[in-house]
């Protein structure tokens, strides 16, 4: 007698002959996630996928945590493997769903056989269980449309599963069948949410960080790296590309007119960006931009940032409003990290009077005082690598 873990497949069940592929690419992440846990053994039926622990003291908690950030599930349950035996099972499911049991007023048992020669139909089975759960908790109620505690019992192959309410997953699509792309990151609370909601989509990460030290601090860069750590709990290991962003923003200091100071500074972050997305193989950029949120933001602004790069630009928050964004962030536990009082590049040298219609013409124009490819070279040079893993 063992709990395991039983996991039903999100959206994969849509994806017609690349199913199986999707599949193979979503076991290959729970197997991931779960090594540091132990040994475990992975078993495909249908839509459902078995996590079997095969070494003891498997800590299930932390199991049944990793899973749940898991992109590809729709829900998942724990269930106790037990004897395929009417005594083990009815013994077993009361003892075993107790905590969900006892909170409850109400409960149905569905019996399901994929084993035709189990001696008992599924009704009979359902009734038998039922039976033995009312014994143990005569409180309880049985109602069949809208049971507050669904108990399911199913006749397996080799074993019985006993399992009570499923857990919703994390939804999305396996980390890693929507290729990578590159994540412009910063310490505020946006992009990691943006990294977060391309990465449910399939996009396996790779991220950008600038920073302008002395300006900024070693601790907003350690900030970033704890942020990552987060969201990797959802997306898989992430490579995280430091650039070293002071000379070019002191170079937009003091050649630039300050009203697009952070427009011309973004222009050279997404340039940046796009070079090293390519080298890593990378389709895509993102980032946390939300339309109208501050002056760099507005349809203007956002159409010179693009005008920078050819590569797509994914912006998963263009059309939410903060307290939208700062609502998932607390769900992925970024928001505490976050809000930590460090100081980002962005907030260097920001002028008074930043300008919300800019014209690409005028950007161009006072690019044309910097000498831009050797600035990027350098600073691509000038380049920290860290492997974020969760
Ligand atoms: P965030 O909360 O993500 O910092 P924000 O609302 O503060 O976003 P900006 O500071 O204008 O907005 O930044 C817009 C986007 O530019 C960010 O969401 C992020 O994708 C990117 N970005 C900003 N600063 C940095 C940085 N230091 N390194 C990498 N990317 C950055
Ligand atoms: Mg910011």
């Amino acid at each position: 007698m063992k709990e395991i873990i039983l996991i039903k497949n999100g959206e994969l069940a849509l994806k017609g002959l690349n199913r199986s592929t999707f599949e193979d690419i979503l076991i290959k992440n729970i197997r991931r996630r779960l090594k540091p846990l132990g040994e475990f053994e992975y078993r495909k039926e249908q839509s459902t996928v078995t996590v079997v622990p095969l070494s003891d003291g498997v800590d299930m908690d932390e199991v049944s945590d990793r899973v749940g950030r898991v992109f590809g599930i729709a829900c998942y349950s724990r269930a106790l493997q037990t004897e395929k035996n009417m005594e083990a099972i009815l013994e077993n499911a009361p003892i075993y769903l107790a905590e969900q049991l006892k909170n409850a007023k109400t409960f149905k048992v569905e019996g399901k056989r994929s084993d035709k020669k189990f001696p008992l139909t599924s009704p009979e089975l359902s009734a038998q269980v039922g039976g033995a759960i009312l014994e143990k908790f005569p409180h309880l109620k049985v109602d069949v449309k809208n049971p507050e505690v669904l108990v399911t019992v199913e006749i397996r192959e080799k074993f019985a599963f006993i399992r009570g309410n499923q857990t919703k997953g994390a939804g999305g699509m396996p980390s890693g069948t929507a290729g990578r792309a590159t994540i412009l990151i910063s310490g505020g609370i946006d992009s990691p949410v943006a990294a977060y909601m391309m990465a449910k989509r399939g996009l396996s990460l790779t991220a950008v960080h600038f920073a302008s030290p002395p300006y900024t601090s070693p601790q907003s860069e350690m900030k970033v790296h704890d942020l990552l750590r987060q969201v990797s709990k959802y997306s898989g290991n992430i490579t995280l590309f430091t650039v070293g962003f002071t000379e070019i923003q002191e170079q937009i200091r003091d050649n630039c007119p300050e009203d697009i100071f952070t427009l011309v500074m973004r222009r050279f972050m997404m340039r940046i960006a796009e070079k090293i997305a390519e080298r890593e193989d990378c389709k895509a950029l993102i980032t946390g931009e939300s339309l109208g949120q501050v002056a760099s933001q507005t349809l203007l602004a956002l159409s010179c940032t693009d005008a920078a790069v050819s590569m797509p630009v994914f912006r998963p928050l263009i059309g939410m409003d903060k307290d939208e964004i700062i609502k998932i962030s607390r769900k992925i536990d970024t928001f505490d990290i976050s809000i930590e009082p460090y100081e980002d590049c962005c907030t260097v040298f920001t002028p008074k009077h930043p300008k919300t219609k800019p014209q690409l013409s005028v950007l161009l124009a006072a690019e044309e005082a910097l000498d831009a490819d050797a600035l990027i070279e350098r600073a691509i040079e000038n380049t920290k690598l860290t492997n974020i893993c969760f």
